[in-house]
């Protein structure tokens, strides 16, 4: 990484709070390169490929204070899979059921939370701050091969 990149990225991490330690700038660089929505091990293959010796675990405890603090974002896309991104602008996802594809979707509302329950039918519901909303259907791609019978 070269030196104003460092520079940039430990100004990043302080303003969040947190110390600009060298596994956190690597796995920070990390995120923003591959871009997207990346599982942790992506991460740390990336890494790896680089020639950066990162435990997996080291991988995950910075995921997991990036996202804390808002750096990184987690994406919850069912089926047990998790994903990470560089935080920036409250949005919701699209997944393909076919290829499992991750695109973006701009929440209408822009603030969270976009939906609220009636709270006359929940009255356990103290305060509600956030709602992630997924939306699954076929990506362009797989539709296409769907529309041209090569799929069931
Ligand atoms: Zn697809
Ligand atoms: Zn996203």
């Amino acid at each position: 990484m070269d030196v104003w990149r460092t520079v940039e990225l430990s100004a990043r991490l302080r303003t969040a709070g947190l110390r600009a330690t060298g596994p956190r700038l690597a796995v920070l660089d990390a995120l923003i390169r591959l871009g997207g929505h990346r599982r942790a091990d992506e991460v740390h293959s990336h890494l790896t490929g680089q020639g950066r010796d990162l435990a997996r675990a080291s991988v995950y405890n910075v995921l997991r204070d990036l996202t804390a603090a808002e750096l990184a974002l987690l994406v919850d896309v069912g089926s047990g899979v998790t994903l990470y991104e560089v935080g920036g602008t409250f949005h919701h996802h699209f997944v393909c059921r076919s290829c499992g594809s991750v695109q973006d979707i701009a929440c209408a509302v822009g603030t969270p939370p976009c939906l609220r329950p009636d709270a006359d039918a929940h009255p356990g519901i103290a305060s509600l701050d956030e709602a992630r909303i997924v939306f699954r259907g076929l990506c362009s791609g797989c539709g296409a091969l769907r529309g041209s019978a090569l799929l069931p």
